[in-house]
Formats: structure tokens, C-alpha cells, sequence
């Protein structure tokens, strides 16, 4: 790790940071930024947390089985054009499971539910 100045990717702004690359020192700074830019790439970073958390690596913890990686791949590129406000909201069946994204005022919600159903037709 050293000192290196990082360059905000959007609006150029830099800061000093403590890296090992100069891609790295750019990453941190962007990260770090307050320029929309930044706010986008922030939310982008809490989106992919919390889809980790429920079809990712760590989903298992929660109680959810994990998907396929090119399926995470598919709804981890959904939900990044959700936090760039190109798209509302989506809802994604995953077996017995709905994951549903949404935007609302700057806001973004990603929730997974399971409908549990039990009965049966009893004939007279
Ligand atoms: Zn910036």
C-alpha cells in the first residue's frame, strides 16, 4: 500500500488514497466521491452486497439457495441498470422463490420471498 492521487472516474475530482494500482487509487476515489457519479457507483456497490446476500456466496447464511454464477451475472447486470434509473423495477422467479427489484425516489429495494402453500383437493 502506498500514497497514490485518485481521479474520481466521472467528474475528475482527486484525492489522496492509500493503493496498490493506480486503477485501484481511481476505484477508492470514485467510491469516495459526492459527484452523482459516485452516488451511482455507491448504490451500485450496496446492490451487489445485498444480492450477494440473497442469491449470492452468502446466501446459504440466510437461508436461500444460491444461483448459477452466469444467472447471478444476468440479474447483477438488471439491477445495475436499475440503479441507473434505466429501468423501474423488475421481479424474477427463481424456483419457488421471487426476487423483486425496485426503484422508488432515489430509493432501491431488492427483496426475496417464498410463498409457502400446503393443502390438497379432497374428494366427497
Ligand atoms: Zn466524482
Amino acid at each position: 500500500m502506498q500514497e497514490m492521487l485518485g481521479t474520481c472516474m466521472y467528474c475528475g475530482q482527486t484525492k489522496i488514497v492509500k493503493a496498490q494500482t493506480q486503477s485501484e487509487a481511481n476505484e477508492m476515489t470514485t467510491l469516495d466521491c459526492s459527484c452523482p457519479g459516485g452516488e451511482m457507483v455507491r448504490r451500485k456497490k450496496q446492490v451487489e452486497d445485498q444480492l450477494d446476500q440473497l442469491i449470492g456466496e452468502l446466501a446459504p447464511d440466510n437461508g436461500w439457495d444460491a444461483v448459477k454464477p452466469e444467472v447471478y451475472r444476468t440479474i447483477s447486470e438488471l439491477a445495475a441498470k436499475i440503479s441507473e434509473g434505466e429501468i423501474t423495477s423488475c421481479t424474477i422467479r427463481i424456483d419457488e422463490t421471487n426476487l423483486r427489484i425496485t426503484r422508488t425516489k432515489g430509493r432501491i429495494n431488492i427483496e426475496r420471498s417464498k410463498t409457502i402453500r400446503q393443502g390438497g383437493s379432497i374428494e366427497k
